[in-house]
């Protein structure tokens, strides 16, 4: 899909807006330094990309050689308008749409109440009305748009973004998420699960911003791991890496709707502990009641959650020790319990794994909350703008300047 750069001005070219990408303001000396280019070279491509309305160069001098007074002047950035990506949340019960400029930043938002199961085709009806609604609002043209990504809370496999969704979603197994956005918004389409897109953002955006090498665990209806390894998404040979609801934690548990029995979620999910206190109680106990009943400090509803983080705590120590993370980012509709769920947890690392790998990895709370999945999907996109914006100006379009 995307194009190869046919000769060297070309692989400068993409260089160079690789570098703008990455450090966000920049100066000619420093492009000439990080992408190993010539200063004429350089200078002349910057030209060329300022022209097309890619690179914006602001008021004010540029310090023209960098050892004249330490470092020069970062005055090079991208054009925060050169593209825009769209993200769509597709949760069980929530659909939820952003249209993000180039450095995700959320220029319109909106989310809509949808009950999402069994309903795939109004869903992705309503998705790619919410994309035309985004652009009419903002007044960006299609063109300008780089793609849609979108976040399912469903595994996603690789490739053919097939929907693995036996008894998640039960009206959207075996559906191909990518070939459907396409044809419904006229726009490049690009796939993964929650937990994934969730993990993007907060590398990208909020608290794994500085590590290479993180987790981000999303503890809702579904349980599930997004993982970073030297800065990318790991997604193993189908896409279904981090699937960790799904480890066995109690020998003769529940049935779980994976088919297996004794998996995490059917002990850690906030279904799970609502369940475990409607049995206690003898009353109907949801979910959605469980951030009241923490904030209330009921002794019965922080013992369940409490429970819920050791068994969390447990299965991630596997995760640690295998792939030693240097972060894990706590997320998902559990977060909201703060250190009455992250402490267990660390607890449950500690005991259970290496002491020096669980010396060595930070456990927190995400940075973007409920936002974060939302957020990655865009991110999907944008992760790879400077390839997509290359590809733009090679094919001749979305380069103009508004
Ligand atoms: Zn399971």
């Amino acid at each position: 899909m995307i194009d190869t750069p046919v000769n060297l001005r070309e692989v400068g070219r993409l260089r160079v807006l690789e570098a703008l990408h990455t450090a966000a303001r920049s100066s000619r000396p420093e492009l000439v330094r990080v992408t190993g280019l010539s200063r004429a070279t350089v200078s002349s491509l910057i030209a060329d990309l300022i022209a097309v309305g890619l690179v914006t160069e602001d008021e004010g001098p540029e310090e023209p050689e960098p050892r004249r007074t330490g470092r020069p002047a970062q005055s090079l950035s991208l054009v925060p308008g050169a593209g825009y990506a769209v993200g769509a949340d597709i949760g069980h019960q929530h659909v939820r749409v952003i249209l993000c400029d180039l450095f995700g930043a959320v220029l319109w938002e909106h989310w809509v109440a949808k009950d999402v199961d069994r309903a795939p085709e109004e869903t992705l009806d309503l998705v790619a009305v919410l994309v035309g609604r985004a652009l009419r609002e903002t007044g960006v043209v299609r063109e300008r748009v780089l793609g849609i990504g979108a976040g399912i809370a469903s595994p996603v496999e690789k490739g053919s973004g097939a929907l693995g969704a036996e008894g998640i979603m039960p009206g959207w197994v075996g559906l191909r998420l990518t070939d459907e956005l396409r044809r419904r918004t006229s726009l490049p389409a690009r796939v993964t699960n929650d937990a994934n897109a969730g993990a993007l953002a907060e590398r990208m955006y909020g608290a794994g911003r500085r590590a290479a090498d993180m987790v981000y665990v999303r503890l809702s209806a579904g349980i599930g791991a997004g993982i970073v390894s030297r800065g990318r998404l790991l997604l193993g040979a189908r896409g279904l890496a981090g699937e960790i609801g799904h480890l066995p934690l109690v020998a003769d548990g529940l049935i779980c709707r994976c088919g297996n029995r004794g998996c995490l979620e059917t002990v850690a999910s906030p279904v799970a502990i609502a369940r475990l206190l409607s049995d206690s109680w003898g009353e109907r106990v949801t979910a959605r009641d469980l951030p009241a009943l923490v904030r209330r400090r009921d002794p019965g509803a922080l013992r369940a959650v409490r429970d819920a983080g050791d068994a969390v705590g447990r299965a991630l120590s596997t995760l640690v020790t295998l792939l030693n993370p240097a972060l894990i980012v706590v997320g998902g509709d559990l977060a909201v319990a703060g250190d009455d769920i992250l402490e267990p947890i660390r607890a449950g690392v500690r005991r259970h794994t290496l002491p020096s790998a669980a010396a060595g990895v930070e456990i927190v709370t995400g940075g973007l909350g409920d936002g974060a999945e939302v957020r990655g999907a865009a991110g999907l996109v944008l992760a790879d703008a400077p390839q997509l914006l290359f590809s733009a100006t090679q094919g001749g379009e979305a380069a103009e300047p508004a």
